[in-house]
């Protein structure tokens, strides 16, 4: 080997291991992004941009009713075909409103029946199959879908990655509602007092 061979090769060398003392030297100055679970815990700061298994949003007045209109368009737009949607179906007339409803025809009058309201009867998603591209979520016209922050989960069976969203939307909007009693206790409306018997003015 030449001398000149050798001193390039020292060179080289010398050049590799101050560029991995600097790759080395930046991580070790810059912010840690793992945590050291379970002594840490992720707060709400550090879940930007992620992504869990996707979730109903509800109505601003009624959290447990989704605002789900039951259009169908998550479901074809899903690439991987995880949503199942059921639309809610019309309510059966009783049998005073079809008396009426079977007068109002022999009167010749035109007899409205009832719709079906836009909402799912059935909401199940498949997270085992969800490649969490957000397809559904840009497509759904109603807002109705985002992705959970719910970075805990764990199943220790395969079919627990079956959702049915909405009873996770109804379990949700209960525990909020118990968090803000806990928050806020005087947000608990009293108890009605019943009224003694004669004491009425
Ligand atoms: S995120 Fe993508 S794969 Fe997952 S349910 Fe939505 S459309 Fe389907
Ligand atoms: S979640 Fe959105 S896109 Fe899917 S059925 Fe409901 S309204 Fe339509």
């Amino acid at each position: 080997m030449s001398v000149f061979k050798k001193f390039w090769d020292d060179v080289s060398s010398l050049w590799s291991l101050i560029v991995g003392l600097k790759v080395t030297g930046k991580n070790f100055a810059d912010k840690n992004v793992t945590l050291h679970y379970p002594r840490e815990t992720v707060t709400s700061g550090q879940l930007e941009g992620f992504r869990g298994p996707l979730e109903l949003i509800g109505k601003p007045k009624d959290p447990a009713k989704p605002k789900c209109i039951a259009c169908m368009m998550c479901v074809t737009a899903c690439p991987s075909k995880c949503i199942t949607v059921v639309k809610a179906k019309a309510p059966k007339p009783t049998e005073a409103e079809l008396q009426a409803m079977k007068e109002a025809e022999e009167r010749g009058e035109k007899v409205k029946k009832p719709k079906a309201p836009k909402e799912p009867a059935k909401f199940l998603y498949d997270f085992s199959l969800c490649s969490l591209c957000g397809s559904c979520v840009e497509n759904c016209p109603a807002k109705a879908l985002r992705y959970s922050s719910n970075v805990y989960l764990t199943v220790t069976d395969r079919k627990e990655l079956k959702m049915d969203l909405l009873a996770r939307l109804g379990a949700q909007a209960e525990a909020a509602a118990v968090e803000t009693v806990v928050e806020n206790p005087k947000n608990v409306e009293a108890e009605p007092v019943e009224k003694e018997a004669g004491t009425e003015s």
